[in-house]
């Protein structure tokens, strides 16, 4: 299936059949893509807590950041600069918060790497 950013959506190499994230990827589940690349996926997240709220993630699973970054393939970095892209397209500049929530305890309910891409408005710290 061809997604509306012309990237094809095929299972990718390293898939978590059950991952909600995974099923986005590969478009059985519907989401609002705002940027497609080689080897990632943003899109809005469904419950968004800022005027601009996008999830960037890799096409390939890892449960977490810790996960993406040991192994070694500059997934990392990708998504960062991913994600710089985003707010630039959402007019936000160089003004955004990137988080990675990492284990039930600090908030994760998707197990598949993501960065919270949340800008738009004034942020506060330290957050809740
Ligand atoms: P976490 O709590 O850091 O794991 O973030 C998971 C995020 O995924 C939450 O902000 C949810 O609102 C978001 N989310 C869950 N399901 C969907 C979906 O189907 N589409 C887009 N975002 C989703």
């Amino acid at each position: 299936m061809r997604s509306a950013t012309g990237w094809e959506r095929t299972q990718v190499a390293q898939s978590d059949p059950e991952c909600l994230f995974c099923k986005i990827v590969v478009g059985e589940v519907p989401a609002e893509i705002v940027r497609e690349g080689e080897r990632t996926v943003a899109f809005r997240d469904i419950n968004p807590q800022a005027p601009t709220h996008v999830l960037v993630i890799p096409r390939e699973h890892h449960p977490d950041v810790a996960a993406a970054a040991r192994a070694g393939t500059g997934l990392v970095d990708e998504l960062a600069r991913e994600a710089q892209e985003v707010a630039r397209g959402e007019g936000i500049g160089s003004d955004y918060r990137l988080v990675f929530n990492t284990g039930t305890g600090a908030g994760q309910t998707v197990f598949h790497v993501h960065a919270h891409l949340l800008g738009g408005r004034g942020m506060e710290w330290p957050p809740g």
